[in-house]
């Protein structure tokens, strides 16, 4: 989102702005943006990226460059978010998360750096956030009680009784404990420790559970004092702000009260192997079968080189970026694995970069035949030569890199943080991380003038003896011996107790009781009011034109000279037999062959002039109706606007020609199964919402059939069954349905290219059969429960509310966000002891819904839930109805950019959202009072209109029968 209202004077370089001056100011033409290098007296730096986008953002940042594996730095992280000196409560960031319109809030330790990140789109709410992360980074209270809680602690099994068991508590240690059970995190420190043995890579930032006990206060404060100092900090800020402001309050809150101090956190070079090494690490696992990997890692040279950064980046798609790239192929194809190793690529977080390439879902042993692989391939690709097609494909998908605006992931503002960061954190140039023409151009040149790439491959791979065999093996008895080495820890460290000493550890657990139920004030911090609350929805501007059957949108946007195309295919009405088919269509359809090319093919034609295609499947209905639905099939393309012929070509191509094989499609259902399974237990919580509302809403219906456990349900039987040549032949019918259905496209790019010709793709439908609307059928049955292999449950009840222009459906959506916070939460969480619990409003579908994820209770989480209504009887304050309202709203004003505003604006208007329609319940949202939400219950969450699911390891039938539930049980 962009605004033009006000544009501010920009300084120049060599200008003092108070103690800072002004070192660099750079163009940032790509970006439409300036970049702003200054420094303070104190030596603070501050990179200012001037641009405009209203998406305001901030970040500080501190090299913390640990020197043991205590977690010293993860364990200030947490610490200093539990109150500062002008905000003593006891979680601010928490506290501020309903009191801000913000769009990001979040904090991070990294292996030699943290940092405290931000944005909004709200000026006030920019400041008010500034204030507060000023002062929690620079002025924690770091109280003893915080580092105990969130650090590491003694405590009797039973706090209060010294003659019960010692334990070792504390949120970084079981954090960490947890963490370090993953494979792909010890896989990450064993990453780091093996490549730079001698330098500070080599210790656990994050904290090793057997080490992190060492840490003291006095060490915590000490590594605050003198890493959380302006002389070592690196300030961002970024969006259409006022720098002088920002400086102003930076200068007043924080710089005024520090004087120099000088700090070395300089890394050095990690001196150079004579010979390759194998280092060994295991993780507590069981699957002895598939559990290993093995990845072979390089020492490279230093990040802070552009042309090394440019070229490894290049180089590793060209390697390994589609599933036909050269190394990546003969590795899957050797089937001596499932899937590339972790960490497989270039890695530029470290201050020397590093290479590597492996396979995980291996058996024990594979280790030799997996590095020969590596290296056998590697030669030959240097004997061989790479096609230059392929480095045209990988030039071309970095270029997209480098301009694409988007918000997916971090939004844009901070993305362009962690660009400049990487660099600039070592003493290279923050510049190079934003803006790559001149090495750009120097690469072009140089494989004009011959080979680039297999020198790189022969001189940094192949002839470089720092390179490490990382070998990951599961250990089905480390989990046990982990726990009797903490066995010992504690009884080496108690072993000189006194009295004295247990009757202290009694005091201080009951004191961090104390601590913990103390209500806090959060009126010290600041906050936003209903009036902050823009009451209009943007209007973002594009043209529409009807050709034929289809309707095309055009947004002008500041894409970066990308052009993003959309072709959303209304479908006429749908056989009930395909209705579980459309799905598999989706998934299959972008990862086959198409006109006479075989999927291999698609793949490096999609490489080489797309930035990526997609394809998914829908369901939408009206505003003012809840049971009249619609399909929709959508494929998704972007592409650099030079391309754009070609990505109309590709969209073409696919939606018109799709060729299936039986291979293709078996392996690519195989991998989708897979894929699907291990999210239930992740996911369980979205499994049983979807499987609750499909007993209560139509769309819900859908959805299931889509994506929820009965879609699960029918891959598995066509996989198993072997189904797959009527599968073949159900395809060809969802494309014939699908050529009959009504187009709507959008296209979104800069003014210039939007003239795009998309005839080949209107041309594609000729049908003329009307739109469809499927019948509004729900599950039957009553309550459903699903078992699988899981100690924990997730449950759900859904119920069918209004449509969205109903006058109740703002109430709703606020209730939604009230029980979450002030409700849920507490029963669920704090006192259930399960991970989480929330309540969810889909106002287009009319749902209602409360769940809960990894929760050790059943019957009585239905309880909680259906004492809500109780809840609302309890004396609720003003500050609490507001904090919902401001987090409702935040819903309606999702954060888009350029790739995404148009087409949101687009299809919501052609389903009948338009900007009225949107700013009457905004309108009715900002008047949502206390009896409004009391009687939206009252008429809506009703027994009736409820339906009930639950993932779960165990029949739940013995328990909820006495509350009149009775589930009907299958096994997943
Ligand atoms: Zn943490």
């Amino acid at each position: 989102m962009t605004t033009t209202e006000r544009l501010f004077v920009l300084p120049t370089a060599g200008d003092r702005l108070g103690r800072y001056t002004v070192e660099r100011v750079e163009d940032l033409p790509e970006m439409q943006g300036k970049l702003i290098l200054l420094r303070h007296e104190l030596g603070a730096r501050h990179a200012h990226v001037a641009r405009d986008d209203d998406n305001l953002a901030f970040g500080v940042t501190f090299p913390t460059v640990p020197k043991d594996s205590t977690g010293v730095a993860h364990i200030l992280e947490h610490v200093v978010l539990m109150g500062s000196e002008k905000y003593p409560v006891s979680d601010p960031f928490f506290a501020m998360i309903p009191r801000s319109l913000n769009t990001f809030m979040n904090a991070m330790t990294a292996s030699d750096w943290t940092t405290y990140p931000f944005s909004t789109r709200n000026e006030k709410d920019f400041y008010n956030l500034l204030g507060v992360y000023l002062d929690a980074t620079f002025f924690p209270l770091l109280r003893y009680e915080s580092f105990r809680q969130d650090g590491h602690r003694f405590e009797f099994e039973k706090p209060d009784d010294p003659g019960t068991p010692l334990k070792l508590q504390g949120v970084v240690y079981n954090e960490m404990k947890g963490a370090m059970a993953s494979p792909g995190a010890v896989m990450w420190r064993a990453f780091g420790q093996a490549l730079y043995p001698d330098l500070t890579y080599a210790h656990n930032s994050g904290g090793s559970p057997s080490e992190i006990p060492n840490l003291t206060y006095e060490g915590l404060r000490a590594f605050h004092a003198a890493h959380y100092h302006p002389s070592n900090a690196f300030f961002y800020t970024y969006g259409n702000l006022d720098l002088r402001r920002v400086l102003d309050e930076i200068e007043t809150h924080v710089m005024s009260r520090f004087g120099p101090q000088t700090l070395d956190v300089s890394i050095p070079d990690q001196p150079p192997f004579e010979a390759p090494r194998r280092v060994e690490v295991t993780y507590p696992g069981t699957d002895v079968e598939r559990g290993g990997q093995v990845s072979v890692a390089w020492k490279l040279g230093h990040i802070t080189d552009p042309d090394q950064n440019l070229r490894w980046s290049v180089l590793s798609d060209v390697l390994l970026g589609n599933p036909a790239a050269p190394l990546i192929r003969p590795l899957i194809e050797s089937g001596l694995g499932s899937a590339l190793a972790d960490l497989s690529g270039y890695r530029d977080s470290f201050r020397e970069g590093a290479f590597a390439a492996g396979l995980k879902g291996l058996s024990a042993g594979k280790a030799d035949e997996v590095e020969a692989l590596v290296l056998d391939t590697l030669r030959a690709i240097v004997r061989d030569g790479i096609d230059p097609e392929l480095i045209e494909s990988s030039l071309h998908q970095f270029e997209i890199s480098q301009r694409e605006v988007s918000n997916s992931g971090y939004p844009y503002g901070l993305q362009v943080m962690f660009r400049l960061l990487g660099p600039w954190l070592y003493g290279g140039d923050p510049v190079s991380g934003l803006r790559l023409d001149a090495e750009l151009n120097r690469l072009r040149e140089d494989l004009k003038a011959g080979q680039v790439f297999e020198p790189m491959i022969q001189r940094e791979l192949l002839d470089n003896p720092h390179r490490v065999t990382l070998v990951l093996a599961p250990d089905p008895e480390l989990a046990a011996r982990t726990e009797q080495a903490e066995r010992e820890l504690i009884e080496r460290l108690s072993a000189d107790f006194t009295d004295e000493d247990r009757a202290r550890i009694v005091q201080e657990s009951l004191r961090l009781q104390a601590l913990q139920t103390q209500e806090n004030d959060p009126a010290v911090l600041p906050t936003l009011t209903l009036a902050d609350v823009p009451p209009t929805v943007p209007r973002v501007p594009y043209t529409t034109e009807e050709a034929g059957r289809a309707r095309i949108g055009r947004v002008p946007q500041p894409t970066g000279g990308l052009t993003y195309l959309d072709v959303q295919v209304r479908l006429p009405e749908v056989p009930e037999d395909l209705l579980d088919t459309l799905p598999l269509y989706a998934y299959a359809v972008t990862r086959s062959g198409a006109a006479g090319q075989d999927y291999l093919a698609i793949a490096r034609r999609i490489e080489a002039v797309t930035g990526g295609v997609s394809a998914s499947v829908g369901v939408g209905g009206r505003p003012d109706d809840l049971d009249t639905l619609r399909l929709t099939l959508t494929f998704s393309g972007k592409a650099l606007a030079r391309n754009g012929e070609a990505l109309v070509g590709v969209l073409r191509d696919l939606i018109q020609a799709p060729e299936f094989t039986r291979e293709r499609l078996e392996q690519l259902l195989k991998q989708r199964l897979a894929g699907l399974k291990a999210s239930v237990v992740n996911a369980g919580n979205a499994y049983a919402e979807r499987l609750a509302a499909a007993q209560v809403s139509p769309a819900g219906w859908v959805e299931e059939h889509f994506s929820g456990l009965t879609a699960l349900d029918h891959l598995r039987r066509i996989v198993e069954g072997d189904e797959l040549d009527e599968l073949l032949a159900r395809f060809q019918r969802v494309r014939d349905l699908l050529l009959q259905g009504q187009p709507l496209l959008c296209l979104t790019a800069t003014e210039e290219d939007l003239k795009l010709d998309l005839t080949p793709i209107t041309r594609a439908f000729s049908g003329d059969a009307p739109v469809g609307h499927p019948h509004p059928g729900t599950l039957a049955g009553g309550p459903q429960a699903r078992l699988t292999d899981s100690p924990v449950a997730f449950h759900a009840v859904a119920y069918r509310t209004v449509p969205y222009t109903h006058p109740d459906s703002p109430a709703l959506l606020v209730l939604s966000r009230l029980l979450r916070s002030e409700y849920l939460l507490k029963e669920i969480r704090e006192k259930g002891g399960a991970y989480g619990g929330g309540a969810a409003f889909d106002a287009r579908a009319g749902v209602f819904s409360l769940s809960s994820y990894r929760d050790p209770h059943i019957a009585r989480t239905y309880e909680v839930f259906r004492a809500a209504r109780q809840f609302l009887d309890t004396p609720l304050t003003e500050r609490e109805l507001t904090e919902a309202i401001l987090a409702a709203s935040k819903t309606l004003d999702p954060l888009t950019s350029p790739d995404t505003a148009g087409r949101l604006r687009f299809y919501g208007d052609q389903a009948g959202y338009t900007p009225e329609v949107q700013e009457a319940y905004k309108a009715r949202l900002l008047k949502v009072t206390l009896d409004d939400l009391k009687r939206v219950t009252d008429t809506w969450l009703t027994p009736e209109r409820a339906g009930y699911a639950l993932v779960a390891g165990r029949d739940p039938n013995p328990e909820t029968d006495a509350l009149g539930l009775h589930f009907e049980v299958q096994t997943i």
